[in-house]
């Protein structure tokens, strides 16, 4: 999809329906490029399609289809520091009064310690406890440039939160990363669950904490209890009780250099085939995302890859997403 592409006649804005809506939030696919080879990410499980590096224009294209989305997440399938336009799209977004928030693996912190002021959250994903655990997870030895940058956040962010992927074979692990966060001290601490990409990958899926593993989250909660920062247990599905419970498709649009669009959470990036805010004028109730949004409120999950995804178990709406939450939650 090119930025020149005509724009099509605004069919579906005045398509009736109870299933137009208005993105409230935001997140921006910066960049495909990463600086790190993480073992559990989606690059190293089933690759990712590179796209362009997100770019003003875009924001600027997105936010004259839909002035009042008040969150923006800087995010997406590589680092999103690593966008060239990364400094510009930040400010421009902070200056036009939008909650803004980074998510980043901390290895280059350089243009964020000129954006103070600028975002009202930063999560940093930790992916080890000391040099020798970050070198193993990530194949890249910058521990040390992680916890450099982390001081740097301090200083540009009041609310710096850490997230961590439980690995529930090595709770050894989740013990020295909480020694850790004891000295870091971040406004919250999140612990995610492994996602599993592809439903065939049984090593993987085997790590994902269900509700049947009951000794496990007692374990994760007792080493989790008494801590003196905010500390957000990670969702656990119950495969036998699927809840189809999440709403993404009302809560968030997510947006590529491609300008493509979607509506999934975290497993299905953007694709033309769902929209581009070029080519549509009312991008986020385009046929096909009517078509998902209203799956997903019929108690359907849009997507095969919903099937074992902790989003369809109580954390897929708008609430339950940290990023969303009202950022004041962090102290
Ligand atoms: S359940 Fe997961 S995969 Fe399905 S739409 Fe929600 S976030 Fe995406």
């Amino acid at each position: 999809m090119t930025q020149s592409a005509p724009v099509n006649p605004s069919r579906s804005r005045h398509m009736s329906g109870a299933c137009r809506a208005e993105p409230p939030a935001c997140t921006l696919f910066m960049t495909s490029r990463c600086s790190l080879a993480c073992a559990w990410c989606r690059r190293a499980k089933i690759g990712i399609n590179p796209t362009p590096p997100m770019t003003l224009t875009i924001v600027r294209r997105l936010l004259d289809q839909y002035p009042d989305i008040s969150v923006f997440a800087m995010a997406g399938q590589g680092e999103p520091t690593l966008a060239p336009e990364f400094a510009d799209i930040a400010r421009y977004l902070a200056q036009a009064g939008k909650v803004l928030i980074l998510d980043t693996n901390g290895v280059n912190a350089g243009s964020v310690a000129e954006l103070k002021g600028s975002f009202s959250r930063i999560s940093l994903s930790l992916y080890g406890y000391d040099r020798a655990s970050f070198t193993a997870y990530t194949g890249f030895d910058g521990f040390d440039a992680v916890m450099d940058s982390y001081r740097v956040y301090r200083e540009t962010c009041s609310q710096v939160c850490i997230s961590y992927i439980v690995d529930k074979d090595a709770l050894q692990d989740v013990r020295r990363m909480f020694d850790l966060c004891d000295a870091l001290q971040p406004s919250r601490l999140l612990l995610y669950n492994p996602l599993c990409y592809d439903d065939s990958d049984t090593v993987q899926k085997a790590k994902v904490i269900t509700a049947r593993d009951e000794d496990v989250i007692a374990a994760i909660a007792d080493i989790a209890v008494g801590r003196q920062y905010p500390v957000d247990l990670p969702p656990y599905p119950d495969y036998r009780t699927p809840l189809n419970s999440c709403r993404s498709y009302c809560a968030v649009i997510n947006v590529d250099g491609n300008g493509n669009i979607g509506g999934c959470l975290r497993k299905v990036p953007p694709d033309e085939r769902y929209g581009n805010v070029f080519r549509d004028a009312d991008c986020f109730n385009t046929p096909e995302m009517l078509r998902l949004r209203r799956r997903q409120m019929v108690g359907y999950p849009p997507h095969p890859e919903c099937s074992n995804c902790f989003g369809n178990w109580g954390y897929g709406d708008y609430r339950s997403l940290l990023w969303k939450k009202d950022v004041s939650q962090c102290g």
